[in-house]
């Protein structure tokens, strides 16, 4: 697999699009957002609709028609034996974007109307039926979210403890649910603010561990699902991360995701069905966490530079001031991170097992993102700590790219394991 630096024209033409947004909705309302906590960015989720039901609409085309000709490339043509494979950017256009937006604010970026983790979900395990009949509603009408649910009270990085059961009723088809998730990110927006849906891990069988765990659709005003409360938290406050419960909630034999009607839950994929959407959305965490370190990153440098101290890429590290170093080193974690995300991003582009590369970026960007905003915080003074600007704020959202999606510690681990071939079972 070969990288290519230069950033591809259309993503360079779409991500200018991107930076006025950030710059002139985003930016503007992020305080405001932030001091209260449950509005919602209206302006900004009208604004990108149109173009996220595009995007959604142009990832569902391009799935189905790779399902349909057993195709790798985006338009579902065969590739002749000779010919060069036209590489995908479905998802390299996707981080660039999304660093983008959250360099405008990463909490308003989580309101973005899309099928969000649902959607990764529903592609990376369910059936073409499956995928026409859940994310054609994402091409089309008034806005609408999609939510993943998979933590409960008992059950966060252990998600071999879930506790949410399945059961098949014979008699109506369906699926029966009952249990309680916790954080569970635009859960409120998917479920009881739009026509969206929530994917909801169960388990069909507790004593099997994660072999038991199966993913299920519940579609919005699905009777049985109640929201009960939706969080105050440290930061991304624009952001909804709701709890619900989950009372005998019945739905139909074939929202479980995969081979549909497998009563059992047994022919269906489990746990690596979400092990495969995390290869998909930890690289998009990742871009988030760059988004929040390069605006204070680009905060600090600017506004020091505005008081005599500038970067100096010339100098040996020797003869850098402190603080000229302190940027340096900001600097570096950004290109770092960035350079693992977007070699992640390609792999998944490419059809490569990403999954190293997946949890490696996300380490990498929570941990840079949390010392670098940190950092600029310390270096702006007293105007870092205010509520005058944005850099206490960026702080505040940084460390949520260090917990969701598996935690640092939890991706830490994968990574050891991806390299020093021990199971599950030998490394915990
Ligand atoms: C704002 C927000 C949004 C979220 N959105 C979603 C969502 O949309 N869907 C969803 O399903 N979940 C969501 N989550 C939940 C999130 O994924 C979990 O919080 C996370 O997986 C950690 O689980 P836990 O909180 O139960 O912590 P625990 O698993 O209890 O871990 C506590 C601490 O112990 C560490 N630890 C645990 N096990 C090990 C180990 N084996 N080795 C070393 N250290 C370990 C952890 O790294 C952590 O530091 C969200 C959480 C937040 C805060």
């Amino acid at each position: 697999m070969t990288i290519e630096f230069k950033t591809p024209d259309e993503i360079e033409k779409q991500l200018h699009q991107v930076q006025i947004v950030a710059e002139n909705v985003m930016r503007p309302e992020s305080r405001m957002l932030d001091d209260s906590e449950h509005a919602r960015p209206l302006n900004f989720v009208h604004m990108m609709w149109p173009q996220m039901r595009e995007m959604e609409r142009a990832n569902l085309e391009a799935s189905l028609r790779r399902a349909r000709n057993g195709s790798d490339s985006d338009n579902g043509a065969k590739p002749k034996s000779d010919e060069p494979k036209k590489p995908r950017t479905a998802n390299l256009s996707l981080v660039h974007m999304i660093e983008m937006l959250s360099w405008g604010d990463a909490g308003v970026y989580l309101c973005i109307p899309s099928s969000a983790l649902a959607g990764a979900a529903i592609q990376a395990v369910g059936t073409p039926e499956q995928k026409e009949r859940f994310l054609r509603r994402f091409t089309e009408g008034e806005p609408k979210w999609g939510a993943m649910a998979m933590t409960e009270p008992q059950a966060g990085s252990d998600t071999s403890n879930i506790q949410t059961s399945a059961v098949f009723d014979e008699e109506t088809n369906e699926w029966v649910l009952n249990g309680q998730k916790i954080f569970c990110t635009g859960g409120k927006l998917a479920y009881a603010e739009s026509d969206g849906l929530i994917v909801v891990w169960a388990t069909v069988d507790k004593s099997a561990g994660r072999a038991g765990m199966k993913p299920f659709v519940v579609e919005a005003g699905t009777p049985g699902l109640k929201i009960v409360k939706v969080e105050d938290k440290l930061g991304i406050r624009a952001s909804d991360t709701a709890s619900f419960v989950l009372d005998n909630c019945r739905v139909p034999a074939d929202n479980l995701l995969g081979e549909s009607g497998a009563k059992s839950g047994g022919e269906t994929k489990g746990f690596k069905g979400a092990m495969r959407t995390f290869d998909a959305t930890r690289p998009i965490v990742a871009a988030s966490a760059i988004g929040i370190g390069r605006a204070a990153f680009e905060f600090a440098r600017d506004t020091l530079a505005k008081q005599g101290v500038r970067m100096d890429y010339e100098s040996p590290r020797w003869k850098l001031t402190t603080v000229q170093a302190d940027l340096l080193d900001m600097e570096i974690q950004l290109c770092q991170a960035w350079l693992l995300t977007v070699k992640a991003t390609a792999m998944l582009d490419s059809g490569d097992d990403n999954k190293l590369m997946a949890s490696m970026c996300k380490v990498k960007a929570g941990k840079a993102v949390t010392v670098i905003t940190q950092k600029a915080v310390e270096l702006l003074g007293p105007l870092g700590y205010s509520t005058q600007t944005l850099a206490e704020k960026w702080m505040r959202d940084a460390k949520i790219n260090d917990i969701y999606e598996g935690t640092g510690q939890i991706n830490t681990l994968i990574v050891a394991r991806e390299i020093l071939g021990y199971t599950r079972k030998e490394l915990k």
